[in-house]
């Protein structure tokens, strides 16, 4: 891809406060779709418990500058960046340590900033990258608002379950504080189904209910439950280099192209 018909770097918080809803799920399948389509992507596993780079082959010896190196010593993103089987995925991986770094943030003046600051050589457009993704802890911690602060756009996945919407207005109540105090431009990319099951009727209530509350905010991909996406990780692999076949790893790619669609329209 020539560097003139290249969009600006993209920074999406993948982010909700609940776990176990397909947040790292997301992280690593968008990522390496948007690769495949022939995108720079950068991983930021800002995670404590280090699920996006144990699910894309990282190793604890292997991880030896992480996000917290990053956001708490100063380290720059370009010296933690590493490479992934996938090409053009690249990632920063965390390791447990991380998980000190809210308590250690406190103590930090600009202590919101530390990922923006860190981002600044991709926002400068200095470093080769078109999609930066950040996988969020299940919390709304420091280190979530750290990637809200430095994100163009927060995407939200959502289970397709009772309570998912209720845990929303949460999240957007943040993403709002977040936009009066210091990231007036923050979007929301899209709200995604994940783990949806068709002939289930309570996912379908769940779906209507999105689509009527928060309209054009539901991406019109919904990614399905698929066992092949829950067995990937455990192959060190996206799901469209485990099973490119598979139900899941085609519905990735579609919400890689919507959110390219949308994208495109953004910057146009
Ligand atoms: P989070 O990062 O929000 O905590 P994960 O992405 O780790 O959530 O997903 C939680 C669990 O659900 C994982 O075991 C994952 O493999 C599984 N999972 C996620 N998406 C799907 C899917 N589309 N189909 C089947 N299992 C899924
Ligand atoms: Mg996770």
């Amino acid at each position: 891809m020539q560097a003139e018909t290249r969009t600006p770097p993209r920074i999406i918080a993948i982010a909700n406060q609940k776990g176990g809803v397909g947040k790292t799920t997301t992280a690593i399948n968008l990522g390496a779709a948007l690769a495949r389509a022939g995108h720079e992507v950068l991983l930021i596993d800002l995670d404590p418990q280090g699920n996006a780079s144990t699910g894309l082959g990282m190793t604890s010896e292997t991880r030896r500058l992480t996000t917290y190196d990053v956001l708490i010593e100063g380290t720059p993103l370009s010296k933690a960046i590493q490479p992934t089987a996938q090409e053009r995925l690249g990632l920063v991986p965390a390791t447990v340590d991380l998980s000190s770094a809210d308590l250690e943030l406190m103590g930090k003046q600009r202590r919101s900033f530390l990922l923006r600051s860190a981002l600044a050589p991709v926002t400068r457009g200095e470093l080769d990258v078109d999609y930066v993704l950040i996988d969020c802890p299940p919390s709304l911690s420091l280190l979530t608002l750290n990637a809200m602060v430095a994100a163009h756009a927060v995407l939200v996945p959502l289970q397709s379950e009772f309570f998912a919407l209720e845990g929303l207005s949460q999240l957007m109540l943040s993403v709002r504080e977040v936009r009066q105090t210091a990231n007036p431009n923050l979007r929301i990319e899209g709200v995604l189904l994940t783990m949806h099951d068709t002939r289930n009727r309570l996912a379908q209530q769940v779906e209507s209910d999105a689509r009527e509350t928060l309209g054009e905010l539901v991406f019109q991909t919904v990614i399905p439950r698929n066992v092949r996406v829950s067995e990937a990780p455990s192959y060190a692999l996206p799901v469209m280099d485990y099973d490119p076949t598979s139900k899941g790893a085609l519905a990735y790619a579609a919400l890689a192209e919507e959110l390219r669609r949308n994208h495109t329209r953004v910057a146009a």
